[in-house]
């Protein structure tokens, strides 16, 4: 059964705040949580779910933490720490009921949501030790807290494609669930390239590792640095195949089709 643990009232006397006399003394915080479970109660047990003590202990750890200005970085810090601890999505409400006002209140807060977002990523390599490279990135890519329930496809064989590159692929895909946004994912993509030497030297070309973003969630995207979905992943039985080993229902938001028939329809194309 899905459900929420509601935390309320976690008070800590601190200093943050934008005048030097906010951070010359001590002020109250008041903080809520609300953190959404996806499995409740499993069997009863305290290891399946979310131990709100812990939960309690990290907002108090980042409302302690040296001054800084802003009841917004309060908020998001505590959501985002007990979003990678748990991996749960959550939202923290950070209170300032004696935030040094002109007139009259009897409360000032701020809400944060730490949201996870299921996406799909699409990795190539056709140099050097493509395995490697493909293993390497997906080290990584699990070693980041950020990201949580990482599933990969097998490595699959493939001829280059567009003609520039010259050397056989290796390619794979891989489902997770992340706290990133769209660009902060699109920047984890580059730097693993940038971990794997990548060189860019022609689009297509031969390369150690490419990584690109093929969904985010039902998002559309159409920016010229970040198209979502991959703009031709449609066409590509070496994306199609091995994506549909470990999300064959995703449904593409602007085919509205899944990923099995997106492959069966590429397949009868080609025929
Ligand atoms: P293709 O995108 O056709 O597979 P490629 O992967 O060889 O070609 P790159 O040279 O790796 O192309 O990337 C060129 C640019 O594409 C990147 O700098 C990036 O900003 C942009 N881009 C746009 N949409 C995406 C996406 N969904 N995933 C990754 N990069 C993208
Ligand atoms: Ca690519
Ligand atoms: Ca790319």
């Amino acid at each position: 059964m899905k459900g929420r643990i509601n935390l309320t009232g976690i008070k800590v006397m601190a200093s943050h705040g934008v005048f030097s006399e906010e951070k010359a003394s001590l002020h109250p915080f008041i903080a809520d949580a609300e953190l959404y479970i996806d499995e409740l109660e499993r069997g009863d047990d305290l290891a399946g779910t979310c131990d709100y003590g812990t939960a309690a202990e990290i907002i108090v750890r980042e409302l302690s933490a040296p001054s800084v200005d802003l009841i917004e970085t309060l908020a998001s810090r505590a959501a985002r720490g007990i979003a990678v601890t748990f991996g749960c999505d959550c939202s923290v409400t950070v209170h300032k009921p004696e935030a040094p006002l002109s007139v009259q209140f009897s409360d000032v807060s701020v809400t944060a949501r730490a949201r996870f977002t299921r996406v799909c990523l699409g990795l190539g390599s056709n140099m050097g030790d493509r395995k490697k490279y493909l293993d390497e990135a997906v080290e990584c890519i699990r070693a980041d807290e950020e990201n949580k329930d990482v599933r990969v496809s097998s490595y699959m064989p493939s001829a280059p494609y567009g003609g520039v590159a010259d050397g056989e692929f290796l390619n794979a895909c891989l489902i997770m669930r992340t706290l990133k946004s769209p660009h902060e994912l699109l920047d984890m993509c580059a730097n693993l390239e940038g971990a794997a030497g990548r060189v860019r030297k022609e689009h297509w070309g031969n390369r150690t590792l490419d990584v690109d973003i093929l969904f985010y969630g039902d998002e559309i995207i159409g920016e010229e640095k970040l198209t979502v979905p991959h703009i031709d992943m449609c066409n590509r039985e070496f994306v199609l195949a091995p994506l549909c080993e470990i999300a064959p229902g995703y449904v593409h938001p602007v085919y509205k089709k899944t990923v099995k028939d997106l492959l069966a329809e590429l397949k009868r194309r080609g025929r």
